[in-house]
C-alpha cells in the first residue's frame, strides 16, 4: 500500500501498489487523480531524512553567514498566513499559501457541496485543511448532532482504508458542539488529527494529515487552534 494526499481535499489516501500506473478516485471528494499527479509522489522517508540533513546543513551555513540571512530563511520556512473566509465565516492560520476549492459532496441523504481550503507542504507529506458543508434542513431533521459529527469524521478518514483510531472525544467551539478524532495512517507512521464542529446548519472539519512520521507535525497545534468561527450573519443583525 502507498499513501498520498488528495490534491483537492487533502485527505490521506491509501493506494494499492498495483494502481501505481492508473488514475484513482479520491474516496472522500471523488476527484480523479491521474498517475502523473505530483501529489502521488510524496517524498519517501529516506529522501525526507536527506532533506532534513540538507536543510539543517543549510541552516547552519545561513546562520553562520549572517543573522539577517537567517531571518529571511526563517520567514521563508515559516510562511504562516492568516486567512479569513467571509462565505465560510471563519478565520484560520495556514502554514503556507492555501488554495480554495469546492467539491460535490454525496451522502446517503442526498448531495450538496463541500467548500475546502487547504495547503500541502512542498514535500507533500503534510496537509492542513478546513472544509465546511451547509447541511440541507431535511438532513438535520433525519440525523442527530452525534451522527452529523461522526459522518464528518468518516468523510475525512474515507481514504485511509482500515482506520486505526487512537482517540475520539467530544469538544466544544464556544457554544457549538464538536468532536476530535486522532488516527494512525498506514504502517509508516502517518497520522491524522481532525475536528468537526456543528454550527447551526453548517458543519466544519479542520484536519491535519501527515505521512512517514510517528510525530505530530510541529505546525499542527498552531493550525488547529487558530481556527475560529466568525458569525458575520449574526454580527450584521
Ligand atoms: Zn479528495
Amino acid at each position: 500500500m502507498f499513501y498520498c494526499h488528495c490534491p483537492h481535499c487533502h485527505v490521506c489516501l491509501a493506494i494499492p501498489r498495483e494502481m501505481d500506473e492508473s488514475p484513482v478516485q479520491c474516496r472522500a471528494c471523488r476527484a480523479t487523480i491521474p498517475p502523473t499527479s505530483d501529489e502521488r509522489k510524496p517524498t519517501s522517508h529516506a529522501n525526507h531524512l536527506w532533506l532534513v540533513i540538507v536543510g539543517v546543513a543549510l541552516l547552519l551555513v545561513v546562520v553562520g553567514l549572517t543573522g539577517l540571512g537567517y531571518g529571511i530563511w526563517h520567514s521563508y520556512q515559516n510562511p504562516w498566513q492568516i486567512s479569513t473566509s467571509k462565505e465560510g465565516e471563519y478565520v484560520v492560520e495556514f502554514p503556507g499559501r492555501p488554495e480554495v476549492t469546492t467539491r460535490p459532496h454525496t451522502h446517503a441523504l442526498g448531495s450538496t457541496t463541500i467548500h475546502l481550503q487547504g495547503t500541502t507542504t512542498d514535500d507533500r507529506t503534510q496537509s492542513y485543511t478546513v472544509g465546511y458543508v451547509d447541511l440541507p434542513e431535511e438532513w438535520l431533521k433525519k440525523s442527530s448532532k452525534n451522527e452529523v459529527l461522526n459522518d464528518a469524521l468518516i468523510w475525512v478518514t474515507k481514504g485511509h482504508g482500515n482506520v486505526n483510531e487512537k482517540s475520539r472525544k467530544d469538544i466544544w467551539h464556544g457554544k457549538w458542539p464538536g468532536r476530535e478524532l486522532a488516527t494512525v495512517v498506514g504502517d509508516d507512521g502517518g497520522g491524522l488529527i481532525a475536528r468537526a464542529f456543528l454550527v447551526e446548519r453548517r458543519i466544519y472539519v479542520v484536519y491535519v494529515s501527515w505521512l512517514y512520521s510517528k510525530d505530530v507535525p510541529d505546525k499542527a497545534s498552531r493550525f488547529m487552534d487558530s481556527f475560529q468561527v466568525l458569525r458575520f450573519s449574526v454580527l450584521q443583525k
